[in-house]
Order: C-alpha cells, then sequence, then structure tokens
C-alpha cells in the first residue's frame, strides 16, 4: 500500500495477545450486486487462510456486516445489527466483529469509537485487504480501512473470491461514480470513478468461464460509462469483445445509465445473441421536472426514444427501471407523467422507492418541498398495482412457450427448482427424477403465470 494515498487510516494498539485464527466466518450482506461480490470477494480471502464459511452466526468465531447506505436510516440500522452482533460477543468474548460496506466508510472512524468491541471496519474501496487488515487485528490492531486507492492497486486477485451461487459469474469492470444525481449517496460511499483495463476484465471473464460459469454479470454503478484507461476502447467495443468470448453462454451488465448509453452499445444487443435480451435502466421519473431537479441529464423523451431504439435492436428485449416517488417537490402531475410512462413503456420489472434523504446529497436543500409520506406511499402503492397488472399481462402472454432457463437454485417445494429465464424471469419447475445441477441450461415450457414469477415445466 503506497504511504501517499489520501486515505482515512486508523491503527490503534490494543493489549491484547496475538488472536487465534478464527475458524467459521458468517457474512451479511446488504444492498447492490456490487456488495454481493464484495463479500465474495471477503469471503475468498478468508477461505485461503483456511477460515470457512457458516451459514449461522452463533457458530462464527469472525462476523463482517456488509452494509448499504443507499437509503433509509442507514448507519441506524447497521449500529442496530451490530448490537445484536455484540450480544453474540458477549457470550463467546473470542467472536471477532468487521463493519464493512458503504455505511462503513461513511462513519470510518466513528464506527471504531462508538464500538469498544468492533475489531475494524472497511471500506468498499478496500476489500481487497481483508485478509491484511485481519492478520493486524490479530497481531492487536484495529483498523479503520476507508478512501479509495487507484483500481491499479486494488487487489484484484482471481482466485480470492468464493464464487456461491455457481450460476452467475460477477465481475467488477467500473468501481465508484462520478455522477452528480442530487439525491444519491454513491459516490461518498463508493469514490471516483475508475476503469479497470479492458485484459484484465478478458482475463477475469476467461477465468470464470473455465471455472465452469455460463452467465457473465459486469458490473459498476454506471456501468456503461467504461473506458479502458489506457487505450479509450469503450463499453461498446468491451461487451463486443466479451460476447466474442468462447464459453460465454449469457452476458448480463448492471447498471446502465441511459445517458450513456451510446447507439454503438444499442447496435450490440442486436448483434451478439448471448447478451440476454434483459437491461436495466434506471428512469427514476417520468417527469422532466423532477429529472432535472435530481440532476439526471436526460429527459423523460430521450428515455423512451433509447427505449424505442433498444427494442427495435433486439426484438423481445425485457426492460427493467428505479423510479423513486415522492422526490422533493414532485407534484400530482410530475406523478402522473411517471405513471403514463410506465403504462407506456411496459417494463418487465421496477424497482420503486420512496425519496430517502441522504446526509451529503445536493437533494437536502429541496428539503422544503419535502412531499408528505402518506401521499408518497400512497404513490408508491399506485405506482406498484400498475407495475403489477402489468407484469401479470406479459407473463400471461409467454404461457405456451418454450424459454431456456438457468438453474439457480432449490423451490421451495420439495421436488421443484428456480430459474431465469433469458429474460431474468424466474421459472418455477418440477425436475423429475433427478434435480439439474444448480447453473446448468435447460429448456422449460411456461403452463402458468403470475405477475412475478412463472410456473413452468421442463420441455422433453
Ligand atoms: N447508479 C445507478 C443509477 O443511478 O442509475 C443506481 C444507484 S442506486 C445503488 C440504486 C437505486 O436506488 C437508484 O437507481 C435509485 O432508484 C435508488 N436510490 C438511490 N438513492 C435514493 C434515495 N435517496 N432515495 C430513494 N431511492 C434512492
Amino acid at each position: 500500500m503506497s504511504p501517499s494515498l489520501p486515505l482515512a487510516e486508523v491503527e490503534r494498539a490494543t493489549p491484547a495477545s496475538p488472536l487465534p485464527l478464527p475458524r467459521r466466518f458468517f457474512v451479511e450482506t446488504w444492498g447492490c450486486q456490487m456488495n454481493e461480490l464484495d463479500s465474495q470477494r471477503m469471503a475468498g480471502q478468508l477461505m485461503q487462510q483456511g477460515i470457512l464459511p457458516t451459514r449461522d452466526p452463533e457458530e462464527a468465531d469472525l462476523i463482517l456486516l456488509n452494509s448499504c447506505s443507499v437509503r433509509e436510516k442507514a448507519a441506524q440500522k447497521a449500529y442496530s445489527r451490530l448490537g445484536e452482533y455484540r450480544l453474540i460477543k458477549r457470550r463467546r468474548p473470542h467472536l471477532l466483529i468487521g463493519f464493512c460496506g458503504c455505511v462503513a466508510q461513511q462513519e470510518g472512524e466513528k464506527a471504531l469509537a462508538r464500538i469498544d468491541d468492533l475489531d475494524f471496519v472497511v471500506g468498499p474501496g478496500r476489500v481487497g485487504e481483508l485478509g491484511e487488515i485481519l492478520r493486524q487485528r490479530r497481531l492487536g490492531q484495529r483498523r479503520v480501512a476507508t478512501g479509495f486507492p487507484d483500481a491499479r492497486q486494488r487487489n484484484y486477485e482471481l482466485d480470492a473470491v468464493s464464487r456461491e451461487g455457481a450460476y452467475k459469474g460477477m465481475v467488477t469492470i467500473i468501481e465508484g461514480c462520478d455522477k452528480k444525481c442530487t439525491f444519491c449517496i454513491v459516490p461518498s460511499t463508493r469514490g471516483p470513478e475508475q476503469s479497470r483495463r479492458l485484459d484484465d476484465v478478458l482475463a477475469e471473464v476467461r477465468h470464470l468461464v473455465a471455472y465452469g460459469f455460463l452467465e457473465i454479470e459486469l458490473l459498476g454503478q454506471t456501468v456503461n460509462h467504461w473506458r479502458d484507461p489506457e487505450t479509450g476502447a469503450d463499453f461498446a467495443d468491451l461487451l463486443d469483445a466479451v460476447a466474442r468470448l468462447p464459453g460465454v453462454s449469457r452476458l448480463r451488465f448492471v447498471t446502465s445509465y441511459p445517458r450513456d448509453f451510446s447507439q454503438a452499445m444499442v447496435d450490440q444487443l442486436g448483434r451478439h445473441p448471448n447478451i440476454c435480451p434483459y437491461l436495466h435502466l434506471p428512469v427514476q421519473s417520468g417527469s422532466d421536472r423532477v429529472l432535472r431537479r435530481m440532476g439526471r441529464g436526460y429527459t423523460a423523451e430521450e428515455y423512451r426514444d433509447l427505449a424505442g431504439r433498444l427494442r427495435r435492436a433486439r426484438p423481445g428485449l425485457a426492460l427493467s427501471t428505479d423510479v423513486i416517488v415522492g422526490f422533493p417537490g414532485e407534484s400530482d402531475e410530475d406523478f402522473a407523467a411517471t405513471m403514463q410512462l410506465v403504462e407506456d413503456l411496459r417494463f418487465a420489472s421496477i424497482f420503486a422507492f420512496k425519496y430517502s434523504p441522504r446526509p451529503g446529497t445536493a437533494a437536502l436543500k429541496l428539503r422544503d418541498d419535502e412531499v408528505d409520506g402518506a401521499r408518497a406511499d400512497a404513490r408508491l402503492q399506485a405506482l406498484f398495482a400498475l407495475q403489477n397488472r402489468i407484469q401479470r399481462e406479459l407473463n400471461e402472454a409467454l404461457v405456451g412457450e418454450q424459454l431456456d432457463v438457468l438453474v439457480t437454485s432449490w423451490g421451495k417445494r420439495p421436488g421443484t427448482q428456480t430459474g431465469r429465464t433469458p429474460c431474468h424471469r424466474v421459472a418455477h419447475f418440477e425436475y423429475g427424477r433427478e434435480p439439474l445441477p444448480l447453473g446448468a441450461l435447460t429448456r422449460v415450457r411456461v403452463e402458468q403465470a403470475h405477475p412475478h414469477s412463472l410456473i413452468t415445466s421442463l420441455a422433453r
């Protein structure tokens, strides 16, 4: 680690004698896919030291809370969860507790000062250092490792990732976010944008394919803003290069920023059948006035135009989106524009949230215009009702069709399994005599449709 890095770094010696190596660890993960992958990276480093995972925190000698700060009273929730883990520590004093993720980045030293039996704090930019942080903790140091080292100094060791969920291999291609959306805390918790080199990304994808993954998911807060730091190649070039790699059966990427989605990227979706016909493209609002106040940099009309071009390039493309309701100043007319956009664009799914004020964000200045909580709740419910109807209609139109499904998990009922269609819909099926291996592809026939899933049977 270069000493010149502008990182918040605190090391405190405790009088404790060297601690034994934990035998079992437990990780709790909140939030987005990037947090999920960070947890896999932390788990991988621990497993390299011979520490094994457990599903039961009561059995663990090391607990990591990988927190998310996008919404609600994130810090409060995190401290209350840490409080529950501290109760376990009272009974089992050798337990180590690590606070990780975006709330940990935000809180930093404050967390260590506030909780005297917290063992270390690790921000998202420093997950690659967990092995070393734990080693130092065992020697008596309580470290706060936050801040954002240069991507070239981050540890992306390919073998130090516990790729659970055998079906999907995730690859971070761009860290951080430089956008200035007025509602969003991500730029301060995940730091400035930094793209990884094309060659490094391709090497990681090849590694995952060799490992047996059929599906590759490229990750970034604004994944389509990726640029090779050396050659200037853009995300359209990267999509093309990854989609051409032998063995990549399914390729996904998340999250795309509408303004950065160029025509060349649209064309790649039409060119490569192994790029999944599913795209998550957060719109946030259907009102230009609200979009402007959010600082999104596009209009509803531009978003509609992009959706149309994507669907023409890739017939059958399923779009999903994020919507924030109750953003400060959102009028009935603004909300009606969002409902109209949702009605018109017929998203395959929507992640809708009530606006939640976040510390340090520009939208806090708009607080005078706050939307009454009950009104925002009612809008959210109206949006969910509309979207439920649309999803039911879209899914019903699939009844009788045969689709390829990637097996992702065991079903809730005995004898059943669950998978994902190319459009990312959840499909349940009975497996017959033998269960199918997780991560395998199989063909199913859609028998029945619900708004959030399909009941299917194996096509023979
Ligand atoms: N970088 C992506 C983008 O903005 O396009 C996603 C960032 S965030 C991790 C995922 C979603 O959380 C956002 O698309 C937004 O809908 C929601 N979100 C972020 N900040 C929020 C806030 N303050 N209140 C409510 N929802 C929020």
